[in-house]
C-alpha cells in the first residue's frame, strides 16, 4: 500500500455513506466494497469533494447491488484461536482443531476424521500450530492438485507432467509461469472440490493458450461446461476467503 491520508466519513444525501481515501499517485476515483460492507472511495489528492460527490451518486446503481452481494453472503469463520475447537475450512466443509501437547515431540499434523490433530510440545506457542497447520495444507493441496493435474494432462495427451506446487498467495488462486510450472494458492483449499477442479483445470488449459483470449474459453468450454459458473462463484467465494 502506498502513502495514503484517510478524510473523515463524508456522508452523500443519506443514500450511501463512504470514506474517501486520497491517493498521492491515483489518477482517477475508484470504488470499493470492502467485505464488511464499507464503501471506501479512492481518489487523487487534489479531486474536489463535490466531483468524488458527483461520481459516487452516479455508481449507486452498481453499490447497491455490490453492498447487496456482500450482505447476503456468508459470515467468515471467527480468528482462529489455534486452541482445540478452533474451525478450519477443507474443501468447502468446516472442520474442528485438535491440539496434543506431548512432550519432546516435533510439531507435526494429521487429518483424522474431519479434525485436524496437531501435536507439539508442551510449551509450544501458536505461531508453531498455526505453522504446522499450514504445512499440513501444503502437502495435502500439492498431492491433491497433482493429482488433478495428471488427470487432465492424460485426457488432454499433453507431452510433459508439469511441475505442481502450493505457493502462500494472497489475491491470484492460481499461476501458469512460462516454463509451465503450476502453482496454486494454499488457500483455495477451502474452497468446494467443484472450484479446485476448474483451477485445476484452467491451470491446466495455460499450458495450451498462454492468455485468457477466445481460443482458451473455447478450451475450457470444450472440456467444463459449466465453468463460467464456476468461476463466478469462484469470484463470489474469494471475497470471503482471505485465510485458512
Ligand atoms: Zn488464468
Amino acid at each position: 500500500m502506498g502513502v495514503f491520508m484517510r478524510d473523515s466519513v463524508v456522508n452523500t444525501a443519506g443514500k450511501v455513506q463512504y470514506e474517501v481515501v486520497r491517493r498521492p499517485k491515483r489518477k482517477r476515483i475508484a470504488i470499493r466494497i470492502t467485505d464488511d460492507a464499507q464503501v471506501v472511495v479512492s481518489a487523487p489528492k487534489r479531486t474536489p469533494a463535490v466531483v468524488i460527490e458527483r461520481f459516487v451518486q452516479s455508481k449507486t446503481d452498481w453499490i447497491d447491488a455490490k453492498l447487496a452481494l456482500v450482505r447476503s453472503l456468508p459470515q467468515p469463520l471467527e480468528a482462529h484461536t489455534y486452541a482445540d475447537g478452533d474451525t478450519f475450512l477443507l474443501l468447502g466443509n468446516i472442520i474442528g482443531l485438535r491440539v496434543q501437547r506431548v512432550r519432546g515431540i516435533e510439531a507435526h499434523c494429521t487429518l483424522e476424521d474431519q479434525l485436524l490433530h496437531v501435536h507439539v510440545s508442551p510449551r509450544a506457542k501458536e505461531v508453531t500450530i498455526k505453522k504446522s497447520i499450514h504445512a499440513w495444507y501444503a502437502a495435502y493441496g500439492e498431492q491433491l492438485y497433482r493429482a488433478l493435474v495428471e488427470r487432465w494432462v492424460l485426457e488432454l495427451a499433453l507431452p510433459f507432467i508439469p511441475q505442481v506446487g502450493m505457493a502462500p498467495y494472497r489475491r491470484r488462486m492460481g499461476s501458469c509461469s512460462k516454463d509451465g510450472r503450476l502453482m496454486f494458492a494454499v488457500r483455495s483449499l477451502t474452497l468446494p472440490m467443484r472450484l479446485i477442479e476448474y483451477l485445476a483445470l484452467h491451470e491446466v488449459a495455460h499450458l495450451v493458450h498462454f492468455d485468457h483470449g477466445s481460443s482458451f474459453k473455447r478450451f475450457l468450454h470444450a472440456h467444463m461446461e459449466d465453468w463460467r459458473q464456476r468461476e463466478r462463484e469462484m469470484a463470489r467465494l474469494r471475497i470471503r476467503s482471505s485465510g485458512l
